[in-house]
């Protein structure tokens, strides 16, 4: 996400005193978009077993640019954030897909040296805690990991504004263990127009953009189209070789006109290219009644200048919230799913929650952190999905296209004609 967390770094004191003010009066924001159900106990802990045997992957999870800039040791509970082992544990939670984020404010060298920073202290988990955490750069080391109870923590990178005009970069970040990139973030880059931007520099993907697809193609990196608009998506499904991914979008038959959350259409070209789409559970996303509110809430910031996560900000969207609902649930995430296995099939389909990216106030008022996927899970059980079904959902989908992709990218290499 981060579209609102563009000042956070020069302001970090004033976060952290947000912070504090929205973890103290976030039991005053009542309202929801829906009155979630109350969970039968029985089904909950049926969800909670079956999170512990089942392996629950989550693909965008934005800890460590959050940990850099509010350092703390996530092998311990910790005060901030939605994620640390405690609550890993709680959740039955077994890979995080680790995002590495680039600015799209930044210059080239800026910003890999952020990404190297980041890099390291992911790599910094696996090698302190050999017991806890793992790097994973392929579906086996997810697996391996998983059988030997430890927590994978995959690398992704979202945005691609540090690959500047140089290819050779893809093979940098390949070596490094990178399973994606998101291509673009909030503002159109020199690979692909942003659909938060409306500057849209190249009707889609630019020349070099498609460069960059056939060299992820060929190193075996997933592409992921989250931020990128729609003439980008259709461009990127027509032209990548493997299968493409959505890592934190949800569907725009919710919430009509936003193109942050993928069409129908998209959905379907994305499954037929044998690709899938992780639903991304920002309230806003979710729940056209709650997008409105946001939207409220984002162009009051826009006009006054004020942050998201400035006291000032956070106090502003707690009053409103107090009768304006801003918050959505477990329910409406599994409303999302449900229409991608309706229109898509089982196979397409995915969690990417975008943790320690969306912020407290975004979060479903049922799923505030890493513990809560057994939330979403006795919701799928309510619904009649099966255990094998439900696997299928948080986390053998996307293992079977980061197989594939892996797989295209061995015959590209092993062909003559390439
Ligand atoms: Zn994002």
């Amino acid at each position: 996400m981060k579209k609102y967390l563009k000042n956070i770094r020069n302001t970090l004191s004033i976060r952290k005193l947000s912070i504090i003010i929205v973890t103290t009066f976030l039991i005053y924001l009542t309202p929801s978009c829906n009155t979630p159900d109350k969970s039968n106990e029985v089904l909950l802990a049926q969800a909670q077993q079956i999170s512990k045997e089942i392996l629950i992957l989550d693909s965008h999870i934005d800890w460590p640019s959050r940990l850099l800039d509010e350092p703390e040791d996530i092998s311990q509970e910790i005060t901030q954030g939605d994620f640390d082992m405690v609550r890993v544990n709680k959740g039955g939670f077994d890979a995080a897909l680790s995002v590495i984020y680039a600015s799209p404010d930044s210059g080239v060298d800026e910003n890999r040296a952020y990404v190297d920073s980041q890099l390291n202290m992911v790599v910094g988990y696996a090698n302190r805690y050999p017991d806890q955490f793992a790097l994973a750069k392929n579906p086996n080391d997810i697996l391996q990991n998983f059988k030997q109870n430890l927590f994978s923590i995959p690398l992704c990178l979202e945005n691609g504004a540090p690959i500047g005009d140089d290819l050779s970069y893809l093979k940098y970040l390949k070596e490094k263990g990178f399973a994606y990139i998101t291509i673009t973030h909030s503002k159109s880059n020199q690979i692909s127009d942003s659909n938060f931007d409306t500057n849209r520099i190249w009707q889609g993907l630019s020349p070099f953009g498609l460069e960059v697809i056939k060299e992820m193609n060929r190193l075996g990196i997933m592409i992921d189209i989250s931020h990128s608009t729609d003439s980008a998506v259709f461009q990127a499904v027509r032209h990548s070789k493997a299968p493409i991914i959505a890592s934190h979008s949800s569907c725009r038959y919710f919430v009509q006109g936003y193109e942050r959350n993928l069409s129908d259409t998209l959905i379907k070209a994305i499954a037929h290219k044998s690709g899938v789409v992780m639903v991304s559970l920002a309230s806003s996303f979710l729940d056209s009644l709650c997008h409105q509110n946001w939207n409220y809430i984002f162009n009051w910031y826009d006009s006054t200048g004020i942050s998201y996560h400035s006291e000032e900000g956070v106090e502003f969207a707690l009053k409103y919230g107090e009768t304006h609902p801003l918050k959505s649930n477990a329910k409406k995430l599994a409303d999302h799913i449900d229409h991608i296995v309706q229109i898509a099939g089982i196979d397409h389909v995915g969690i990417g929650t975008d943790y320690d990216g969306i912020g407290p106030l975004l979060q479903p008022a049922d799923m505030p952190d890493v513990s809560s996927y057994p939330v979403l899970v006795a919701e799928l059980l309510k619904r009649g999905y099966t255990k094998e079904e439900i696997e299928k959902i948080m986390s053998g989908n996307f293992l079977r296209v980061w197989h594939e992709v892996l797989e295209i990218s061995d015959s590209m290499n092993n062909s003559s004609v390439y």
